[in-house]
């Protein structure tokens, strides 16, 4: 089974999708990597989806991914004594450390780490940004804050910082138990929330111990202004829009969304743009003009995935939502302008030899007007160096290791096929045809690139470029 576009798409799992019979739908339309939420799921719950997963994997011949979304240090204020209290404009309100009944005035915060970092002038939004207050005074028990939107506040709403660089790591108790659940499942992703610097980043690589990728979340100001050091350290980046839409003016999103796709790009590691997509499609069959605008600019700006949150984890239509970004993302890369866009935006190589091979070998494939570029690789590190070339063939990544396979379920164009490694030179020519010939990508008499290290099975030494001939033979190799 082969897909017809080169953006990936990563399907939420929740109560509307948690079944055999719809992810098998969500396969099919067109899911590459299936994202559990961990604030919403279980140990028991990813267990289940980790092993229908692989039961797909077996059916169809395919690597699936599994991204297991952490929930992060979410900070709420406590009870409010009458459920919810309303601040109206002007009001000053103070919110304090000791544990307390809230009600008119006063709300409790059981986060001491906020009260040691916020400061006079910083910025409080509560209920995902429905409520902005701002600090008039602060100490180590009490912060007063003036009220700036009129608005209900609920009992446990959640609390945001924007200006506030806060003392902790971005993984709590729950998280480091929940990456150690998802390590013994052999997940192929872990993405970590609200992260603030690289150090964040540095803790989740040290827990994982090279067992799973790490994808940083990009939700707060702070890992916006260490966007680059982030992006060095972590496999992946998620442009996670809800949470970013509420620690910054929302008009500034679709900016940040293409500064932060682009450093993505260029530093060569996959980044998916979620949240919102086709909101609309939670409770409607189609979706809105502007949402099928907001996939479309993601897959022209190169993203290498696309997103669904709640359209496919609480969503009526979880299946249609997947089939809808199928077609946009297969209608925009048929586009004309689609290639002269995602090409005005190409980097040059970095003076490395998997480098140096990949921009080779998509000029060549280019100039040749090649059927595919095949490319063998261990970890990985060489099919993401040639998906950040963002060629106009396919790329077949051929791979003995199954979590290679599903770590590049979710890099963009790659079609990754388990293989053993060759034998020697003459059998990896032959493989090589042999399944892109099998896959869709080639038909006799069509030529390929084959990019390779040799000797065979050493990591990190693509050296050889080879062009060759599918032959009429490639099915009885
Ligand atoms: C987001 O905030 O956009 C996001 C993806 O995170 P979550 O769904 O975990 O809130």
């Amino acid at each position: 089974m082969r897909r017809n576009r080169r953006v990936k798409i990563v399907a939420t799992l929740g109560p509307a999708s948690t079944n055999e019979q719809t992810m098998r739908r969500l396969f099919e339309a067109g899911a590459d990597v299936f994202r559990v939420n961990m604030s919403h799921s279980t140990h028991e719950g990813l267990r289940d989806i980790h092993t229908i997963v692989r039961k797909l994997e077996a059916e169809y011949s395919r690597p699936i991914g599994i991204l297991v979304d952490l929930q992060g240090p979410k900070l709420r204020i406590g009870k409010i004594e009458s459920g919810a209290i309303r601040l109206t404009e002007g009001d000053i309100v103070t919110f304090v450390r000791r544990e307390a009944i809230g009600g008119l005035g006063r709300v409790h915060l059981p986060h001491p780490e906020i009260f040691q970092a916020v400061k006079a002038g910083h910025i409080l939004l509560l209920d995902d940004g429905k409520l902005k207050l701002r600090v008039i005074e602060a100490s180590d028990v009490r912060i007063d804050a003036e009220v700036m939107t009129t608005g209900l506040l609920g009992s446990r709403k959640g609390i945001s910082l924007p200006d506030t660089v806060l003392p902790f790591g971005s993984m709590t108790e729950k998280d480091r138990a929940d990456v150690d659940f998802a390590m013994s499942l052999g997940v192929a992703w872990i993405a970590l929330s609200f992260v603030q610097r690289a150090e964040d980043i540095a803790e989740a690589r040290k827990l994982a111990r090279g067992r799973s990728s790490i994808m940083a979340k990009i939700e707060k100001p702070s890992a916006l202004k260490h966007l680059k050091e982030i992006i060095e350290l972590a496999d992946g980046i998620m442009v996670a829009r809800g949470d970013l839409g509420v620690e910054m003016p929302v008009e500034k999103v679709p900016g940040l969304q293409k500064q932060i796709t682009r450093a993505a790009r260029n530093a060569g590691k996959p980044v998916v743009i979620a949240t919102q997509m086709l909101e609309s499609m939670i409770y409607a069959a189609a979706p809105t003009r502007a949402e099928v605008s907001d996939v479309a600019t993601a897959v022209f700006e190169g993203a290498d995935a696309v997103m669904l949150s709640a359209e496919s984890a609480v969503g009526k239509f979880p299946v249609q939502a997947v089939e809808t970004m199928d077609r946009v993302a297969i209608e925009v890369e048929r586009d004309p302008l689609y290639q002269a866009i995602i090409h005005a935006q190409r980097i040059d190589p970095e003076a490395t030899g998997a480098d140096a091979i990949s921009a080779a070998a998509r000029t060549v494939a280019e100039t040749l007007n090649l059927a595919a570029i095949v490319c063998y690789t261990a970890s990985g590190a060489t099919a993401l160096r040639a998906a950040r070339e963002r060629p106009s063939q396919p790329i077949i990544a051929l791979t003995p290791i199954p979590a290679t396979g599903r770590k590049l379920a979710i890099v963009w164009g790659q079609h990754c096929v388990l293989t053993d490694d060759p034998r020697d030179l003459d059998d990896m020519v032959a493989k090589a045809c042999r399944i892109a010939y099998q896959e869709g990508f080639a038909l006799p008499g069509q030529r390929v690139i084959i990019s390779a290290g040799v000797p065979l099975g050493t990591p990190g030494a693509t050296n050889m470029l080879r062009i060759a001939f599918v032959g009429d033979d490639s099915d009885d190799l």
